[in-house]
């Protein structure tokens, strides 16, 4: 009898082994500020994939076709219109439309606020993403007047969802796009020649490269399937050997992909990726990679987001793999508003915005101000200190120093412009055009011997009016900051 018991008590606690370990292997470690997520009895894999050989019939079904997701699209801006609409960026080879979600407070408008763009689909056999977009975007319009996370989304950032960058892959149920070429190796690549042909770029990959030089993104992701892990660059390496291959925001980086990972369900549980995250070209090399253009192109920060082991899972397992990953796409939209440093830079003498650039001293990347606002929103790890250096052509740089704590920054720049010779001689040569040497004595002449009355009182106007001027630029960058930072004018 006691032998029994003894084989009982010794084969459950075998069989409880596993989850003990998962659950010790397991802490969330989300900076503060950040929702947690995490669930303590998860393990890695989501189901138990049955990798039989679906026929093509069942591998689709439940999923939307490419006519299916355009009607969801078109209904969901109806639905949702006082937050969102509708535009395409261009056509896929066989002329369908790709079609883009923004959803903000104010849609369509130019903001002084961070863009974020999703990118589903890029590889046509991958289309978790495309529906899992779907469900983001209808959660935020359901959302966005109960829901904090929601509606800090909603009121300070600009989110832009392409859910299917290749339907014509879709269609065809292949990785590539028509002319089967795939999309995340068509992108001009910083260290090979590949794609530098113009012409023979697919037209998909030019409408990416287009949207970019319209809209300023501080940051994006692009869903992928056939793994479970965060990626981020350099994808490619120079000598192509795989190995850990660090770009200058290698902090940075490693810092978003973890607050994916971290908020996701089971992606910080990887036996795989340590933290669920990897570099590239530490786990395979590859060029001409949609990430790499992003940061160094775009001035954008782009993960490439492995959300789902099997890449066409069962769309069953949709509604699973979207609570799964719903906390790390709302979270990694709002560290855009939550972490970094942020502001605007001025000019001193005009007022007006400078859209200069923003470089942090250590780290060789630079980061662009907004052409309409001059509004920079700049990604760092929380918890360092920082010098920041604000310039723009004919003005003088400006340094600070900052302490970025556990909330994000705003920093705004006011820049005093260069005097240069010449300045002076373009000024003197518009004189020399006006007046002849004689007349321009006679001018100085008349001014001073008749007029200094006139030109005492002009000395006072233009005094009150810098005043002025001085006083108006301070309350409007009162204005324009943004509530949940820390704010310094420099
Ligand atoms: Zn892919």
């Amino acid at each position: 009898m006691k032998l029994i018991f003894a084989l009982v008590f010794i084969s459950l606690c075998l069989s409880f082994l596993p989850s003990l370990i998962a659950r010790g292997a397991y802490h969330s470690s989300l900076p503060s500020g950040f929702t947690d997520y995490s669930y303590a009895n998860s393990s890695r894999r989501l189901l138990e994939y049955k990798q039989a050989q679906s026929s093509v019939v069942d591998i689709t079904r439940g999923y939307m076709t490419n006519s299916d997701l355009e009607r969801a699209m078109k209904a969901f801006v109806q639905k949702c219109s006082n937050i969102s609409r509708i535009y395409s960026i261009g056509k896929s080879v066989y002329g369908f439309p790709l079609w883009v979600i923004e959803i903000s407070d104010k849609p369509g408008v130019e903001e002084a606020e961070p863009a974020f763009k999703f990118i589903g689909n890029v590889h046509g056999d991958e289309p978790v993403g495309r529906e899992l977009l779907m469900l983001l975007s209808n959660w935020i319009c359901d959302n966005h007047m109960k829901n904090p996370l929601a509606r800090l989304i909603v009121e300070n950032v600009h989110l832009h969802i392409l859910p299917s960058m290749n339907p014509d892959g879709f269609s065809l149920r292949r990785r590539g796009n028509a002319n089967n070429i795939d999309l995340n190796r068509d992108f001009p690549d910083q260290f090979f020649p590949v794609n530098d042909d113009v012409g023979a770029r697919q037209p998909e990959t030019r409408a990416i490269m287009s949207w970019l030089r319209k809209i300023q993104f501080t940051a994006s992701a692009s869903l992928h399937g056939g793994a479970l892990v965060a990626n981020y660059p350099w994808d490619g390496t120079e000598d192509k050997r795989r190995n850990y291959y660090a770009c200058p925001d290698d902090q940075t980086f490693r810092y978003m992909a973890s607050v994916y990972s971290r908020s996701h369900r089971n992606m910080y549980l990887s036996k795989e990726f340590q933290g669920g995250i990897t570099n590239g070209a530490a786990w395979y090399p590859i060029y001409g990679a949609m990430q790499d253009w992003n940061y160094i192109h775009g001035y954008c920060f782009e993960l490439t987001l492995e959300i789902s082991d099997n890449k066409w899972p069962n769309a069953k397992e949709l509604p699973i793999l979207w609570e799964y990953n719903k906390m790390s796409m709302l979270n990694l939209v709002a560290s855009l508003v939550k972490a970094g440093v942020h502001g605007r830079i001025f000019s001193s003498d005009t007022g007006r915005p400078l859209p200069g650039s923003i470089i942090i001293k250590g780290i060789n990347h630079t980061v662009k101000a907004g052409r309409v606002f001059a509004d920079y929103h700049r990604p760092l790890v929380q918890g360092e200190r920082y010098e920041v250096i604000a310039s723009a052509p004919q003005y003088k740089s400006k340094t600070t120093h900052i302490w970025l704590g556990e909330e994000a920054m705003t920093v705004d720049f006011i820049l005093d412009p260069e005097v240069t010779t010449e300045g002076n001689n373009l000024l003197r040569s518009v004189c020399d055009c006006t007046y002849g040497s004689k007349s321009r004595f006679a001018f100085v002449e008349f001014l001073w011997r008749d007029h200094l009355e006139v030109y005492f009182v002009l000395i006072v106007i233009l005094t009150s009016l810098c005043f002025l001027l001085k006083r108006r630029l301070k309350s409007n960058l009162m204005k324009h900051r943004q509530s949940p930072k820390r704010s310094v004018m420099i």
